[in-house]
């Protein structure tokens, strides 16, 4: 598999760029800005984009999207929870003091237990509310690896004070959904640095049961 990852925009998303590489098919999650430098990854790899997933609906994840579906063709996907937070962009942008991207249209909701296949890669789509009512992860079992969009983070998890959060929300998603994976499972979280579930098992000071 192809994996590039690139943090984009003022507060560094990690933006996966995905790949088959008998196909050349490939799978672009959370272009929040910076589009230029990911179709650069994209040309790079010779990729033709089939899919655009976006893990929620904040800005720094979606702001790119449309930029880059129309320069790929490839729908964006998003859980249907999220689309009330969609239409608050505007808001959001004057939060983080990023130029609002306008009008995000989502072609397909990404709905819990389904499949995201590109080529030969699937990725199953584990829903996540916490951070977001519509946050989403997605877990590609063949390769050990979980883009977990701002669930958890290596030492951290997701902010919950933001419209739709929920601490408890998150932290049973974590729990009964993202720790049920391998502890070999490595995971790339929305912002900083790649972990795995092992370690954030141990370690995690926001997971430690008393
Ligand atoms: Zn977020």
């Amino acid at each position: 598999m192809i994996h590039e990852i690139i943090p984009v925009g003022p507060l560094q998303c990690n933006c996966s760029v995905i790949g088959d590489e008998t196909s050349r098919e490939g799978i672009v999650i959370d272009p929040g800005d910076d589009v230029q430098q990911v179709l650069d990854l994209v040309e790079k790899h010779k990729l033709r984009v089939k899919q655009i997933v976006i893990t929620h609906a904040h800005i720094d994840h979606v702001g790119g999207a449309m930029k880059l579906r129309a320069a790929t063709g490839a729908p964006i996907l998003l859980n249907q929870n999220d689309y009330a937070l969609l239409k608050m962009l505007d808001m959001q942008a004057a939060w983080v003091g990023m130029r609002s991207p306008g009008k995000v249209e989502i072609d397909h909701s990404l709905e819990p237990a389904d499949t995201v296949k590109v080529g030969s890669l699937a990725a199953q789509v584990l829903h996540t509310p916490g951070h977001t009512e519509g946050s989403v992860c997605l877990y590609f079992p063949a390769e050990n690896k979980l883009i977990a969009g701002d669930t958890l983070f290596a030492g951290s998890i997701g902010r919950t004070d933001l419209p739709g959060g929920s601490y408890e929300k998150i932290l049973h998603s974590i729990h009964d959904c993202v720790l049920a994976l391998p502890d070999e499972t490595i995971v790339v979280p929305g912002h900083g640095p790649v972990t795995t579930i092992g370690e954030e098992r141990e370690s995690n000071p926001f997971l430690q049961r008393g």
